[in-house]
């Protein structure tokens, strides 16, 4: 006989099936007992009476709850007045006639029935697999997943491409600190982990392919805070022959149709998505995301905005230097270099960022694609000719082979959910989020390597320990697993 669903079992009245699950509940009324099994898709009523085989009757006392099992029965309808509508199944039941048991289950450290929110989080994140068999993260990942779906689609349809580009690269300038990667066959060299893809899909429209997309995972080394991950996932995109204008109309078309057929319930607040300027966003609301839903306390009002006409420039007060605001690809609102050079300050870039209820949920920009322009701006930054080779070298030399006129942004995927999902924090919507601190509890992670590896690796193994002030501080996070370690 052919497993299938519980959710499946209604269409099988009066004949036999089998399903396979865990038991997500038990109750013993002595002469019977009440097992509710759990699948991907839901849950079912078993039955098991005392007028069965006995070893069948005696193996169904000794279940005990997320034990694994597979049982066959006959589906039967439930006596009037015994129906439970608050679920899929429950105008059914299963007499069971034959239970397997494929593995016996220890008590869970917590309870998995409720939404778990008060439960101590760094036990949740230690024992991720049990928490996520909690509904409501269950819930979130299917959204999580049918939202990238939708995604996927309507790009595709709008004609973009979906690029993967290396997780192993160089240092890109994001404005974080780099996960680097030592190389085995260059010691000494070090690859970068992506900040994002950005020079990748800049040298994407250099090659001609003009529409690009990626659902891609970007990795920045920031300093611990509570809502942020060392790993994140953006919706990475990139447009030639296009104003600033294209770009923001296809993001705010993408989410109109994303919340209208995925999240019905939500309200959006304005439709076009407002564009308010930055000076103007400083000056009415003194900040760069600001919140405009009309009523805080609705759960469903979602305040959508794009904040344009960012200053190209930020003076660095301890680096007594002009810095770009996002990034140095950036294209200023001039091309007259003598004015970007001579008055930093007073030039505006043709940089956005998204907002949703307060948040930002993504920034972008049109590019400079002439090299003076580029220069200009390296050099209002006060970057050295030289130190601009060495980094940049390769997108510099791209573009003296045809550039396209470009553009992209990159709207946050898990920060989004959150919001539509009204979940407190971006780790509730991650299968397996880490700590604030990029610890990851359940692998035990970031851990030691062994000697060999260091070896090969021509790294110096952490004889330092005294005089590097962060071993402490590592050891202790290590905690009782520390001995396991050789
Ligand atoms: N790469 C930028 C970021 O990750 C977005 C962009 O300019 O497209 O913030």
């Amino acid at each position: 006989m052919e497993r299938i669903y519980t959710t499946q079992a209604i269409k099988y009245i009066g004949g036999r099936i089998k399903l396979c699950g865990w038991v997500n509940s038990r109750r013993d009324h002595g002469k019977i007992i009440f097992i509710d099994l759990r699948d991907k898709k839901g849950t079912i009523q078993i039955v098991f009476s005392n007028n069965l085989k006995p070893e069948l009757y005696n193996l169904s006392q000794k279940l005990r709850p997320e034990w694994v099992i597979e049982v066959t029965g006959e589906v039967v309808k439930r006596p009037k007045g015994m129906e439970n509508l608050k679920i899929e199944t429950g105008t059914i039941e299963i007499k069971a006639e034959t239970l397997k048991v494929f593995s016996e289950a220890k008590t869970l450290p917590f309870s998995i029935e409720n939404d778990g929110y008060e439960i101590n989080e760094e036990k949740r994140l230690k024992y991720r697999y049990l928490d996520l068999r909690r509904p409501r993260l269950k819930r979130n990942l299917e959204i999580r997943q049918k939202a990238i779906q939708f995604i996927r689609e309507f790009l595709i349809k709008e004609d973009f491409i979906e690029i993967e580009t290396p997780i192993l690269t160089k240092s890109t300038p994001e404005g974080a600190r780099d996960f680097v990667v030592p190389s085995r066959l260059e010691p000494g060299k070090f690859y970068a982990l992506p900040q994002s893809p950005q020079q990748y899909k800049q040298l994407l429209m250099v090659a001609g392919i003009e529409k690009y997309f990626q659902i891609t995972r970007c990795f920045r080394d920031e300093d611990p805070r509570a809502d942020r991950q060392a790993e994140f996932t953006q919706l990475d995109l990139e447009m030639s022959f296009v104003s600033q204008n294209d770009i923001l109309e296809i993001i705010e078309k993408l989410y109109i149709v994303l919340i209208k057929n995925l999240f019905p319930e939500k309200k959006i607040l304005k439709i076009p998505f407002p564009r308010i300027t930055y000076s103007e966003a400083i000056k009415k609301y003194k900040i760069d995301k600001p919140d405009i839903r009309i009523n805080k306390e609705d759960k469903n009002e979602l305040a959508f905005a794009f904040i344009v006409d960012f200053p190209m420039f930020e003076w660095k007060k301890e680096e007594k230097r002009w810095d770009a605001v996002h990034h140095p690809f950036t294209r200023p609102q001039t091309e007259d270099i003598k004015k970007i050079k001579a008055e930093p300050s007073e030039i505006l870039a043709y940089q956005y960022d998204f907002v949703l209820n307060g948040y930002e949920i993504g920034g972008g920009s049109l590019r400079t694609y002439k090299p003076e322009v580029l220069e200009a701006v390296f050099e209002v930054m006060g970057h050295k000719k030289q130190e601009i080779r060495k980094k940049f070298g390769h997108l510099l030399e791209a573009f003296e082979y045809g550039v396209p006129p470009h553009g992209g942004i990159a709207p946050g995927i898990d920060r989004f959910l959150a919001i539509v999902l009204n979940e407190p924090n971006i780790r509730e919507i991650m299968a397996f989020p880490k700590t604030g601190d990029n610890r990851d509890l359940m692998m035990n992670a970031p851990a030691e390597i062994t000697q060999e590896q260091l070896k090969e690796l021509k790294l110096k193994p952490l004889s330092l320990k005294a005089k590097a002030p962060k071993a402490g501080l590592v050891k202790k996070r290590k905690g009782k697993n520390e001995k396991d370690k050789k």
